[in-house]
């Protein structure tokens, strides 16, 4: 049976999430919603002590108390890979938020307009680049590479040589500076120094972990989204073949906007957004 979004039930947990327990001690929780289509992945981590949320989706129902089900451990709370609303709405039922200090306002910023139904008036605990969150023999390492969105973490599961990397390394689409007037970081220059930066801890992971469009992914994808970046930078044009999932049909070729793919990855960028300066 084909997803129909508007007969599709958003109040029960059942209709709202798919839960799988996809490596050691670390389940997949993806959600669909009626902003993001594909949905978004989230993740509960189990350590020794504690269970930790990855990113809490965009929903209105209590995902804390779902997660909690998963697990006979206390849930310490959740950590958002980066800003963005479908990552960040189901915070507030957490007692602990861990985010990049830049996330706060895009965290409690709703997509489609209405904040309405959703509890925002949550404390944020920073994280940044080196910071260990240990869930008791789980040693979590953050490394900060900001590009689709400033404010973005990689979560290093040094333990069990998971790199969870939001929506800056994915199989479906990277989007980098796409939108919008050109802003310091938000470009291929930059995406290509931080994946060149997980490069540089290639033998500490072996799988990698989105936050869309499944998981987990052979880690040889960070060498094609390398590839992507590099051929861009080198001058090769992508196409303007966006699909409409990613806003295509309603992009003009005038407006720079390009898609670069290389085998697993997909670069989607603004030819004016690909320099730093
Ligand atoms: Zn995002």
């Amino acid at each position: 049976m084909s997803f129909n979004q508007k007969n599709f039930d958003y109040t029960t947990y059942e209709e709202y999430y798919h839960t799988t327990l996809i490596l050691p001690r670390t389940w997949m929780i993806s959600s669909k919603t009626q902003h993001t289509p594909m949905g978004s992945d989230n993740y509960l981590l189990e350590g020794d002590e504690y269970a930790l949320a990855i990113d809490s989706g965009m929903t209105k129902l209590d995902y804390c108390k779902y997660v909690e089900q998963l697990t006979d451990l206390p849930v310490d709370g959740v950590i958002n890979t980066h800003s963005h609303f479908d990552h960040t709405g189901g915070n507030g039922y957490f007692k602990k938020v861990y985010m990049h200090p830049e996330a706060e306002a895009g965290a409690k910023r709703a997509f489609g307009g209405s904040a309405e139904g959703y509890i925002l008036d949550y404390k944020i605990t920073p994280v940044r680049e080196g910071d260990v969150i240990n869930l008791g023999n789980r040693e979590l390492e953050i490394i900060e590479i900001g590009a689709h969105d400033l404010s973005s973490i990689a979560i290093l599961d040094r333990t069990y040589r998971i790199l969870f990397s939001g929506d800056e390394l994915e199989s479906g689409w990277c989007n980098v500076g796409v939108m919008g007037t050109k802003r310091k970081g938000a470009t291929i220059e930059n995406h290509y120094k931080n994946m060149m930066k997980l490069k540089s801890r290639w033998d500490e992971f072996d799988v990698i972990c989105p936050g869309h469009h499944g998981a987990p992914l052979d880690k040889e994808i960070l060498n094609h989204v390398l590839i992507c970046d590099k051929m861009i930078l080198d001058g090769y044009e992508g196409s303007c073949d966006i699909p409409p999932k990613n806003g295509g049909g309603r992009f003009d070729p005038e407006t720079g906007i390009r898609v670069m793919r290389y085998k697993t990855a997909h670069i989607c960028y603004n030819i004016n957004n690909i320099f730093e300066g």
